[in-house]
């Protein structure tokens, strides 16, 4: 496995304050790791072991090639460093005695290693601005240039692992010596250890993608369509449609009211809204043309230039004249290179909102309005970073941008709030956060737009609703969107994995930049607020979520194959009451399909719980007698037999309600 993803800047001595306790054991794991290596291997040679997501590792030079064939013998003496339960001894030094102690080998060292200097750690040390603090941190013999934090004492690792090894180049350039990347994670203690790699395996058989492509919801056509541009197969459009479905539905009684906008935009839109230059990487390339008007434009440019060319032939260089013709044709050359029009495919549909609030003249009666598009948006995002229906480069969102007054954004944001708890409720999830990410003072004019009345009014107001409605929260400073405070939605599926799923932004910058304004009472005019919000995502991210969280066993309103009715045998009375089943549900849009073929019945059933069908009607000569049908649902097996008309209204109704 290579890995050679950019090592993380330095910590600032702030972030290491806000290390999580979990990542404190981390990275005091990471030194054990070290202790026990060099227990091994005393003449490793050590560079950065910091704390990642999920875990940590630690970067070594050594001529030995570590493989995860190693990872028992290293683990044994690991667990003797936190049986010995050493403290983390805390010593600090003067830049003298470290570079001493790093030429000497001692650090990340268990002793001096003459000969063998400390190599990594003096290009660390030179990395440690002056008048900062130099401290080292010892546990045993290990004594490592670190500046922490840890846990109190070695016997704190409750548990922990080595998972993988690759490859890394120190400081992440490629000009640097290429080191071994060893990694490990650790937890407080073994049973929440255990249920992290139960979880990854259960993650791992819900793999979104390997589901998708055995329930047949989507497929991936790098070569034809390109990558990262999901093709929606028929099962999969059943699931897109009933989401969209569901936020129509929502939407429309919360009194949204919906537009349609086209995919591209002249490159104007994006310079008003701010996307370029900025965002310009993660577009896709502009498409150039020429309009009609400067086709012909152009032609007439070209014949002007031709008469000019023809004069300065005839007139003597240099002369007053020739000046003159010289000039004029270089206005043509900047006219012609001026002309062509840009489109852009959009990344985001909020500037072709902005548009539609102002096509009409508005006023405050017409406010909060609530513009609401399951709209396309196209991302340039690098291929290495794209990942199943989880990163991809076309994706349908659930957007809508509130445009409201001041005194109006309580009420419509915890509107917003109130819908994400009951889309929670519905497709139970039972865990989600939302992150409340607020500006900074100094990045006021440079990472944040330079407002700092409205920040403060509107992060007042963004609190103010999530403490009343009792939402579960948490704020993160200095990590707000350039134009105002955005909260990001972050779910767990049922498994246990965290994914994010939305992101909600309020806006106090850009419908001015689009000159957005309505008439007040008092008849000046005002710019509105806007409130960014997409509950359901993206369908892409959506549906991966979703396909994970019910292992592909989707309740009924959502089932690609709703109902599958089976007879046992193929007599053409049984087969004709299967077929008005059939055509009774699928007159009331249920996807319902009939499996009417001789085979044996046990075969038919076990074909449609591989297809993870929700609901199988299964009917016998006997049933059909007595106007019954016998129901087996997916995964649960038979619940018995009832009239067929109980058994319709039931599924018609679990629809309807969106039952679990
Ligand atoms: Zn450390
Ligand atoms: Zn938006």
């Amino acid at each position: 496995m290579a890995d050679n993803e950019k090592q993380p800047e330095r910590k600032t001595l702030d972030e290491r304050n806000k290390m999580t306790e979990l990542e404190r054991i981390r990275h005091s794991a990471a030194h054990v790791l070290a202790t026990a290596i060099l227990r091994i291997w005393p003449e490793a040679q050590f560079a950065a072991g910091p704390p990642v997501e999920n875990g940590f590792y630690y970067d070594l030079e050594l001529p030995h090639r570590i493989s995860p064939e190693d990872f028992e013998k290293i683990e044994a003496e690991m667990k003797k460093e936190v049986k010995a339960n050493n403290t983390f001894e805390k010593i600090v030094v003067t830049r003298e005695q470290a570079i001493k102690d790093a030429e000497s080998g001692r650090l990340g060292g268990l002793t001096e290693r003459l000969g063998n200097p400390s190599k990594f750690k003096l290009g660390n040390l030179a990395d440690i601005p002056e008048g900062e603090q130099i401290t080292y941190f010892k546990n045993g013999d290990f004594m490592d240039l670190c500046a922490g934090p840890h846990v109190m004492r070695t016997g704190n690792i409750g548990a922990f692992k080595l998972t993988t090894v690759a490859s890394a180049y120190y400081k992440g350039d490629e000009k640097n010596p290429q080191l071994q990347r060893i990694y490990g994670t650790a937890f407080k203690n073994k049973t929440e250890m255990e249920a992290y790699f139960t979880m990854l395996e259960e993650a791992k058989r819900r793999d979104h993608r390997k589901i998708g492509a055995e329930m047949g919801l989507f497929a991936m056509d790098p070569d034809y369509t390109g990558p990262g541009m999901p093709l929606w197969l028929p099962k999969g459009t059943a699931i897109v449609e009933e989401l969209e479905k569901l936020a129509k539905e929502t939407e429309f009684a919360a009194g949204y009211v919906r537009v349609k906008t086209p995919h591209l935009a002249k490159e104007k839109m994006y310079i008003t809204s701010g996307h370029l230059p900025y965002y310009a990487e993660s577009m896709f390339p502009p498409i150039e043309l020429l309009e009609e008007e400067e086709k012909k434009r152009k032609a007439a440019i070209h014949t002007k230039m031709a008469i000019l060319e023809e004069l300065m032939d005839k007139t003597d260089p240099g002369s007053n004249q020739s000046l003159d013709l010289t000039a004029q044709d270089d206005q043509l050359i900047t006219e012609l290179k001026n002309l062509g029009t840009r489109y852009y495919l959009k990344a985001m549909n909020c500037p072709h909102h902005h548009r539609i609030f102002a096509a009409e003249p508005k006023s405050y009666r017409d406010l909060p309005l609530r513009l609401a598009e399951y709209g396309a948006c196209y991302r340039y995002e690098q291929s290495g970073e794209l990942f199943g229906l989880m990163r991809v480069r076309t994706l349908n969102m659930n957007d809508a941008h509130i445009y409201c007054t001041e005194e109006q954004f309580s009420q419509e944001f915890n509107a917003v709030n109130e819908m994400y708890l009951k889309y929670f409720k519905i497709f139970g999830i039972d865990k989600y956060v939302m992150r409340f990410s607020t500006h900074s003072a100094e990045g006021l004019g440079k990472k944040y737009v330079n407002e700092p009345e409205l920040w403060k009014k509107t992060e007042d107001m963004v609190r103010k609703v999530l403490i009343d409605s009792k939402i579960n929260y948490v704020e993160v400073p200095n990590e707000a969107a350039f134009y105002g405070p955005k909260i990001d939605v972050q779910v767990w599926s049922v498994i246990g994995r965290e994914f994010t799923l939305a992101t909600n932004q309020v806006d106090f910058a850009v419908p001015a930049k689009f000159g957005l304004v309505y008439k007040d009472r008092d008849n000046t005019e005002k710019t509105p607020l806007c409130i960014h919000r997409a509950p359901l995502g993206t369908h892409e991210r959506f549906i991966g979520f979703l396909i994970e969280h019910y292992a592909g066993n989707f309740p009924l309103w959502l089932a690609p194959e709703q109902v599958r009715v089976l007879t046992i045998g193929d007599e053409e009375p049984l087969v004709n009451y299967a077929k008005a089943i059939v055509s009774e549900l699928r007159a009331n849009m249920v996807r319902c399909e009939g499996d009417f073929t001789t085979n044996k019945i046990n075969g038919k059933i076990q074909e449609a719980e591989k297809a993870k069908v929700h609901t199988m009607l299964v009917i016998g000569g006997r049933d059909m007698d007595a106007g019954n049908v016998s129901v087996r649902l997916h995964g649960k097996g038979n619940v018995g037999a009832k009239p067929k008309g109980e058994v319709v209204a039931d599924i018609l109704a679990a629809i309807k309600e969106r039952r679990a």
